[in-house]
């Protein structure tokens, strides 16, 4: 996965060396040597991770940091803040200025790519998420389903048999909301994961009794555990371990002994990072289209006309407005005479003909069984009623066959509600387009009639 990466730091010969990096795995980068330069290139680059330095003249990179995450337009954009080694402080600094993550400076090759992958994944994931949230938005689809999760009450279970290590862990996770568990073995950890889920593992590589990489071997592969967000906690020396474990799908490590803040802030990400898959799992556009869309005809449902007209009519555009409601006729001889599925032929049929007979600014639903609405905005009586004989002369001449070849005439009745420039409610346009339907239906069907709102 190709990503875009602004690296900052003040030193050129920093910034040479993670370019090189980056760039044998096929990362597009660019730089910058000051925080000034950084909020520039963040805001016209739209990079996809930003890795900043602490140290720099003119603006550090803690202000740097809370400037990109105070910006709508960057604070979507992961930090990973560069940092030397042994400087909790400032790792607190960076996580209180907004930092996704952190390195310690000069990050080795492993480290930063996992880093990098795990945060560029993050930030696809929110991409993704923000359009979806977008649709949403302009579908007229209310409350805040796409706000950044909460971690609080997510739970982790930590596989550890040493209590220095595990009480810093155990201690750090409960500080995000996140629920600890511990096992003191592999195979007490296997038993947990069989009886409950969780939602991060953290498997420590020095545990005294077991191989420790076979553990995250039968995590990855266990059925309820294999997409399970799962941490390595490691002494430094044992970078060969680290990466075997990263062959074998762990998503990160954290370096012995525990930071309390960079364990918070993985936990966190890793978290997150699941919960958005699990969120896009659930393929949130059919879950939508589920809610607002007919299975039948592929036109919008009654839920999402109604939605639409009260936007509109909340929007000021009720005044001048027209709604039709278009019913077909002796429906139910169709269903008697040819059966249920030929009706629902006949409904599709039906469907795409008034879809091919309406303006592309009007809206058209199936509104009930066999009862059809088009609302149509700006349109004052003459334009409805010359909309409604259009689509229903479209629909008597449609060629519509029976199951044995024969032809069926299908004809509709339009009742038109029509706003002449008084303010309306959604419910009394709808009314007046029933009234004039119900005139239409005892008029002999197969007609139009009109119903003015004043
Ligand atoms: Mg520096």
């Amino acid at each position: 996965m190709s990503a875009r990466i602004l690296i900052v730091d003040d030193v050129p010969a920093n910034t040479r060396l993670l370019e090189a990096k980056l760039r044998a795995e096929y990362y597009q980068t660019a730089t910058a040597r000051d925080g000034f330069e950084a909020l520039t290139a963040a805001t016209n680059w739209q990079p996809d991770l930003i890795l900043l330095d602490v140290m720099m003249p003119g603006m550090d990179g803690f202000e740097c940091c809370r400037r990109l995450k105070g910006d709508p337009a960057t604070r979507h954009i992961p930090v990973v803040m560069v940092t030397a080694l042994d400087q909790p402080t400032e790792r607190l600094q960076g996580l209180e200025a907004g930092a996704d993550d952190f390195l310690t400076k000069p990050p080795e090759t492993e480290t930063l790519m996992a880093r990098v992958r795990s945060l560029v994944r993050l930030k696809r994931l929110l991409d993704e998420w923000h359009a979806r949230s977008e649709t949403a938005r302009a579908l007229g689809l209310g409350g805040d389903p796409f706000a950044v999760p909460s971690v609080a009450g997510t739970r982790a279970l930590v596989v550890d048999d040493w209590d220095v290590s595990a009480s810093a862990v155990m201690d750090a996770l409960p500080k995000e909301g996140i629920v600890a568990i511990r096992a003191r073995s592999g195979r007490e950890a296997m038993g947990m994961t069989l009886e409950e889920s969780f939602d991060l593992i953290v498997v420590s590589l020095t545990l005294a009794e077991e191989d420790s990489l076979r553990l995250v071997s039968a995590i990855r592969g266990g059925s309820r555990t294999h997409e399970t967000p799962l941490l390595l906690l490691a002494e430094t020396e044992a970078k060969g371990q680290v990466v075997r474990g990263f062959e074998l799908g762990a998503s990160d490590w954290l370096m012995l002994p525990v930071d309390e803040n960079e364990l918070r802030a993985r936990a966190r990400n890793q978290i997150r990072r699941k919960i958005y898959q699990d969120r896009l799992r659930l393929d949130l556009g059919s879950v939508l289209e589920l809610a607002l869309i007919d299975p039948l005809t592929g036109l919008y449902n009654q839920r999402y006309l109604r939605r639409h007209l009260a936007g509109l009519v909340e929007n000021g555009q009720g005044r001048q407005m027209s709604v039709l409601m278009v019913d077909v006729d002796f429906f139910k001889n169709v269903n008697d005479q040819y059966g249920h599925a030929t009706g629902d032929q006949a409904l599709r049929l039906i469907a795409d003909t008034l879809r091919a007979n309406t303006r592309v600014f009007d809206s058209l639903a199936r509104y009930g069984g066999e009862e059809f609405v088009v609302v149509m905005p700006g349109a004052d009586r003459e334009d409805a009623v010359m909309a409604a004989e259009r689509l229903r002369s479209a629909v008597e001449a449609a060629d519509f066959t029976g199951p044995s070849g024969q032809r069926v005439v299908l004809t509709v009745s339009v009742g038109v509600g029509c706003a002449t420039g008084a303010p309306v409610t959604p419910d009394a346009l709808l009314h007046a387009a029933d009234t004039a339907l119900y005139v239409a239906k005892a008029g002999g069907r197969n007609r139009v009639e009109l119903a003015a709102l004043t």
